[in-house]
């Protein structure tokens, strides 16, 4: 079922996030099992909250390659939870990623997540540049897909002006650009303040944008967290949480309260404005749960 149906049809939506272990073994061959089976415990434990869908995240780069589909596929078939396919079009050939959209229709998949992918990984030539240009190519080879992208309600990191500083009109129109290539859905960026979400819907819609832009959630866990954050995502640290945070910095146990409560305000604002919350869970649904609990209890 295409995820813009799903959810037409219900008044509160949770989705979430699971990452695939990205190497397949270490010594002992124990990783991978005790991460896959951490990512199907976290699916049993959150589908207690209906799930509108579950995201499985994708890199040909690593062991993801060969575990993301399957995972997705499983999903659907054992839970009976609709899956979206993360697929990236950087470091593949265009007759590969075919081959993809095919696999995926083959698993009852209906929904991608069309990215580019990280430019790290990409050391050979490039094909598709640009999520606009993944989803163009699903579009050309077939019809029978609902198709997400990324919305950066911050700016993407990549995207500056002649001064090094983040160009938010013109991501906004890369962003429009992939809507009119025929995106369905739209999934943000994690953000820990609500009024960049805010912003980013009202100017998209302005631009014309109709369809869903479903606001992404991580709550910071850990000290850690806030400095992996920061570092992939540039997201904005609210002055009070990282205050709070940092006067906190021996006390994980404080630091995970701390950033569950700030979570739980973020949610409960957007839960009757935006048309799903889309949780990065990172393959633990204690913290989701929690706050999820909180906001409907
Ligand atoms: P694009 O939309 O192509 O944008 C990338 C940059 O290029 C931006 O700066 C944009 O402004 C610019 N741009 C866009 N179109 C054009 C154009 N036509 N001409 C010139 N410039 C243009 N990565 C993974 O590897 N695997 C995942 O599973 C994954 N899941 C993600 C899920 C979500 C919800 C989000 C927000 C990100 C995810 N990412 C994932 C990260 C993503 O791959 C990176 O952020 C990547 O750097 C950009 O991908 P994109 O699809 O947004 O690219």
């Amino acid at each position: 079922m295409y995820i813009t149906d799903i959810l037409k049809g219900r008044e509160i939506n949770f989705s979430f996030e699971l990452f695939p272990p990205k190497t397949a073994f270490n010594k002992s061959g124990m990783k991978i099992q005790q991460h896959l089976s951490r990512i199907f415990d976290t699916v049993d434990n959150l589908s207690q909250f209906d799930p509108a869908f579950i995201s499985v995240t994708y890199s040909p780069m690593n062991e993801t390659k060969t575990t993301s589909i399957p995972i997705a596929a499983i999903i659907k078939e054992r839970f009976d939870i609709e899956t979206v396919a993360h697929i990236t079009c950087i470091n593949t050939e265009r007759e590969d990623l075919r081959k993809i959209f095919d696999v995926l229709k083959f698993f009852h998949i209906d929904n991608i997540l069309a990215l580019r992918g990280d430019r790290q990984y990409d050391d050979t030539e490039k094909i598709l540049n640009h999520a606009s240009d993944i989803v163009e190519e699903i579009k050309n080879h077939r019809e029978d897909f609902s198709i997400g992208v990324a919305g950066y309600p911050e700016g993407h990191p990549e995207c500056l002006n002649v001064e090094g500083k983040k160009n938010l009109e013109l991501d906004m129109d890369y962003f429009v650009y992939k809507t009119e290539k025929g995106a369905d859905f739209a999934i943000t960026q994690l953000f820990l303040d609500n009024d960049y979400y805010f912003r980013f819907v009202e100017k998209a819609r302005k631009k014309g944008v109709e369809i869903p832009i479903i606001p992404g959630i991580m709550p910071v866990v850990n000290r850690n967290n806030l400095k992996t954050i920061k570092k992939l995502t540039g997201a904005t640290i609210p002055p009070d949480l990282e205050k709070r945070i940092n006067e906190n910095i021996e006390d994980d146990q404080e630091i995970f309260e701390i950033g569950i409560e700030h979570a739980v305000k973020q949610v409960k604002d957007l839960i009757d404005k935006a048309p799903c919350i889309h949780f990065y869970t990172m393959d633990r649904w204690q913290p989701t749960e929690r706050i999820i609990k909180e906001v409907t209890g």
